[in-house]
């Protein structure tokens, strides 16, 4: 079983004004088959987290450590840590002009299996699980990302979690900017992998809404840059109620 562990981690950002440490300390530990939600308030360093670990090129590692099953995650490059079973669903999804969305799978998938997966069968896998995510099965043809609504951005990032069968999935604000709809069908395609037991999943969020359709086995709040409190499910139905203001009160918050 997968194991990745965050040890005391601490992230700067080159800001204009000089260097400006966003993650203060962030110690977490996602096995496969576990999902855990990370919830907080805007600003609080949560993309800062999720770029950190996918090796964003503008963070920098000043502190701490991210391993998976031992093997050292930061020395590793985007590709290693991608092939080594990690994955980013981002925020803000990035168009890709001139590549196409089929075309796009299957190279991320050759990368990740070490082999070209055989036409016949990912040409089915794919439109499966499109059909599933109630994808058009025009988007393939579609160039990755462009002119993409936001859901359609949301779709896309779980249809790649759905194929590529990650260890660890990072999932930053999937929910956001999703109607009811897109965030049933989105979280039906998470529990569709979690399902497999073949996943951890660091599920980012904002808002409760989503874990009301993904039940999280862990809950930890984050604010001012580190995990400031962790409990089960029923920690998100007491942020519901109370929000995130007694944590970010007393200069807490960033
Ligand atoms: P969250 O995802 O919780 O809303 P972020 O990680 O996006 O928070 O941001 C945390 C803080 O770090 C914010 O104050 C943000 O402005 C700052 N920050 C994040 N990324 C950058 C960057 N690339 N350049 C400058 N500041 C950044
Ligand atoms: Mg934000
Ligand atoms: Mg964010």
């Amino acid at each position: 079983m997968a194991t990745l562990e965050i040890r005391d981690l601490h992230v700067s950002v080159e800001a204009d004004n000089g260097s400006r440490e966003i993650l203060k300390g962030v110690d977490l530990t996602v096995k496969q088959g576990e999902t855990h939600a990370i919830m907080g308030p805007n600003g609080s360093g949560k993309s800062t987290l999720a770029y950190s670990i996918a090796g964003h090129p503008k963070y920098t590692i000043t502190g701490g450590t991210v391993t998976l099953d031992g093997e050292d995650v930061l020395e590793m490059s985007v590709d290693e840590r991608a092939r080594a079973g990690m994955f980013l669903a981002m925020q803000y999804p990035v168009e890709v002009p001139g590549v196409s969305v089929s075309n796009f799978l299957r190279t991320s998938a050759t990368a990740i299996r070490g082999e070209a997966p055989k036409l016949r069968t990912w040409v089915k896998e794919v439109k499966e699980a499109m059909a599933e995510l109630h994808m058009d099965p025009a988007f393939a043809e579609r160039n990755v990302n462009e002119g993409f609504s936001g859901g359609e951005k949301k779709r896309h990032e779980i249809l790649q979690m759905e194929l590529l069968k990650p260890k660890i999935a990072i999932l930053d604000e999937t929910d956001s900017g999703l109607d009811v709809d897109a965030l049933r069908v989105v979280s039906e395609g998470v529990n569709r992998v979690r399902a497999t037991g073949e996943v951890g999943t660091l599920l980012i969020t904002h808002y409760t809404r989503i874990l009301r359709y993904i039940q999280p086995d862990h809950v930890h709040v984050f604010a001012g840059g580190r995990i400031v409190e962790s409990g089960g499910p029923e920690l998100a139905d007491k942020l519901e109620a109370e929000g995130y203001e007694q944590y970010t009160k007393g200069g807490v918050a960033s």
